[in-house]
């Protein structure tokens, strides 16, 4: 600005809307000074014209700024990038001759990728974290410094950096910008960064991986290491907990302590059930039979196996074949299916539909197969072979929204049923997307009414819907805070064009349906490992594999065991026997282990009266009941399911 020229002084303008004139250059520093000097105590970094920057660097021309402290949330990503080159310098500091790669944050922690002489061991992590430490105590600040690329590249190259020269050569312009923890580390980077390394309190390494150069195996190994940092001890110390609680409750282990699934090498990505793990994934197949059945929905089992004329024609073959896994058949080209619309396309074009028949709801739950890439399989989460609650509602362009509230009452039913808290998400149109904008537009007003009208709160993502209509996902959040996105509901108008469906309309015309995809689970496997996380395995009564177990005391009470274990399945429980000679103290720990709901005990005052000690996995010792009031407790606490 002139005024600027004329008089040395520029305008800045505060969050508040006041306007500070100041002398051009001063800094973000200078600035929370004059504010006040508790402001300067606290601040990291300064926002100018939407751009964070340090608070050593020069303002020169008019300007919006923003002081950042760390209540900010732009202010963590620096804090953890700035601990990032904390981590650098330490490494160099004590291996000497370390290359280094990039360091950047992420959305809980940040790491510094090394070329690495030989591989960090756990105690490496924690001598590089006391150095972290000590560096940090020398409140060094971190400076930043114009260089000429050709003296920066110089520099790398004398310190023995072939990938730092590198990156210079591919990211910087003829200046490159870079940073010093001053006289400890220069690092090549385009900051901003915390304005000392002081600041840097509550840092912890957590873990080393295996990585490329730019994350491409045809390039030079490195070493990744992991670390996060929060501005609080507390902060630190509670996400520290909550991994801790992760790896506990980590379905991968639990699945084979609880005996619940099992995989093979044979079978990469694809689950082996067990008859524990078989009878949870049946009892909530079951439940969703019977949330959706009686509200409209028709079961259907479709091929598993199609031409590759379904794939051609529902577009899969074009853009998702990579993903599928083919099978060549004497002279037809055949795919396994990987999701149910296409044939669900061909079961409503299999007869005459009138306007009378819709919404026609088609539920499926027969398996789909993915070739995920060996590499990224991982327990259940991800899958070669899944279900899904999945289905198909084919409606008419005026039935979206009340199709869609109904199904967001499902969906607020089901996760009630099962105790989960959830949020959900509107994303709409992208891009690039496939239709016209009056048809989007229509569409996303129809799912921002029912939203409303099933009294849902809702977040809005712009342009994250699919090419083909917009969506609504939700996420569940579990015990430890973590979220999991489950269900789907999705409108397409393009797939049932694709197949000419058609139906007659009141006024006797063919018209083409919308098509909803939807799932409330998403897939099975996900969801069981949801929910063996989110209840750290021990599944509440309704879906526990068993529910009690029979623990005779002496080899004289079998009989009566075997009576009370009779009558209870003949009540409709899930119940077990242990009729092994031990110890009952011993029988008690295992069940526990097993997280069964309830341990029947059984000695000769139970037998003698037709009653059992109770002893819950969680409340201990209950006292003795009649088998007939058990049974009545117990059955009323599965009818309460989850909520
Ligand atoms: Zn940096
Ligand atoms: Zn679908």
């Amino acid at each position: 600005m002139s005024s600027a020229v004329e008089s040395g002084e520029i305008s800045l303008t505060l969050p508040d809307g006041s306007v500070r004139r100041v002398s051009a250059g001063t800094t973000g520093a200078d600035l929370a000074q004059a504010i006040s000097p508790r402001l300067a105590k606290a601040a990291l970094a300064v926002m100018v014209n939407d751009r964070l920057t340090d608070l050593t660097r020069p303002i020169e021309s008019d300007a919006r700024v923003r002081i950042v402290t760390e209540r900010d949330p732009e202010a963590l990503h620096l804090y953890r990038h700035s601990t990032a080159h904390l981590l650098a310098a330490a490494v160099l500091e004590l291996f000497p001759g370390t290359q280094c790669g990039i360091g950047p944050a992420l959305d809980d922690g940040f790491y510094y990728d090394f070329v690495v002489q030989r591989p960090f061991v756990p105690e490496d992590l924690a001598a590089i974290e006391q150095r972290m430490k000590e560096i940090a105590a020398r409140d060094l600040p971190f400076v930043h410094e114009y260089r000429p690329k050709e003296e920066a590249k110089a520099y790398f190259a004398a310190r023995g950096e072939p990938l730092k020269v590198q990156l210079i050569e591919e990211k910087s312009g003829p200046i490159a910008s870079c940073y010093d923890i001053k006289g400890v580390f220069l690092d090549f980077c385009v900051g901003p960064h915390v304005p000392s390394v002081g600041r840097l309190a509550n840092f912890k390494l957590l873990s080393t991986s295996n990585a490329y150069w730019k994350g491409d195996a045809k390039n030079q190994p490195m070493q990744r290491v992991y670390g996060t940092a929060f501005f609080s001890k507390n902060e630190l110390e509670q996400y520290l907990h909550r991994l801790e609680e992760a790896k506990k409750r980590d379905h991968r282990r639990l699945g084979k302590e609880l005996g619940l699934f099992h995989f093979h090498p044979w079978a990469p990505g694809a689950a082996f059930w067990l008859a524990k793990g078989t009878t949870v994934y049946h009892t909530i197949a079951d439940y969703m039979r019977e949330v959706l059945l009686p509200n409209g929905y028709v079961e259907l089992k479709t091929p598993l196996v199609f031409n590759k004329a379904l794939w051609e024609t529902s577009g899969h073959w074009q853009h998702y074949r990579q993903n599928m896994f083919l099978i060549d058949n004497e002279e037809e080209q055949m795919a396994m299916k990987a999701m149910n619309c296409p044939g669900h396309m061909l079961v409503f074009a299999s007869e005459g539909r009138s306007y009378r028949d819709l919404p026609l709801r088609f539920h499926e739950q027969t398996p789909l197969h993915r070739n995920e890439a060996s590499g990224v399989l991982s327990g259940l989460t991800r899958v070669r072979q899944f279900a899904q609650d999945d289905a198909h509602c084919f409606v008419m362009e005026s039935q979206i929204g009340e199709e869609v509230e109904r199904l967001l009452r499902l969906v607020q039913r089901v996760y009630n049923d099962f105790g989960l808290e959830y949020s959900v998400k509107l994303s709409t149109r992208p891009a690039e997307f496939l239709g016209e904008i009056a048809t989007w537009d229509h569409a996303e007003a129809e799912l921002k009414r029912a939203l409303d009208s099933a009294g849902q709160a809702y977040t809005v993502d712009e342009g994250d819907g699919a090419f083909y209509g917009p969506k609504i996902d939700v996420d569940v959040t579990d015990a430890i805070g973590r979220k999991w996105q489950c269900a789907t509901v999705q409108l397409d108008y393009q797939m049932p064009q694709r197949f000419g469906l058609k139906y007659t309309g009141a006024d006797n015309a063919e018209h083409c349906p919308v098509v909803i995809h939807r799932a409330i689970f998403g897939s099975f496997e996900r969801f069981m490992a949801l929910l063996i996380e989110h209840y750290a395995g021990a599944f509440p009564m309704w879906l526990a594999p068993v529910q009690a177990t029979v623990l005779p005391i002496a080899d004289r009470h079998l009989e009566a065991a075997k009576a009370v274990v009779a009558k209870l399945e003949a009540g409709g429980l899930r119940v077990s026997l242990d009729a092994r000679v031990e110890k009952i103290g011993y029988k008690i720990r295992e069940a526990q282990l097993q997280q069964i709901p309830y341990m029947l005990v059984m000695g000769d005052r139970e037998a003698a009266e037709g009653q059992v000690s109770v002893r819950s996995r969680r409340g201990g010792d209950l006292g003795a009941r009649s088998v007939d009031q058990f049974l009545d407790d117990a059955r009323r606490e599965v009818q309460q399911r989850g909520r």
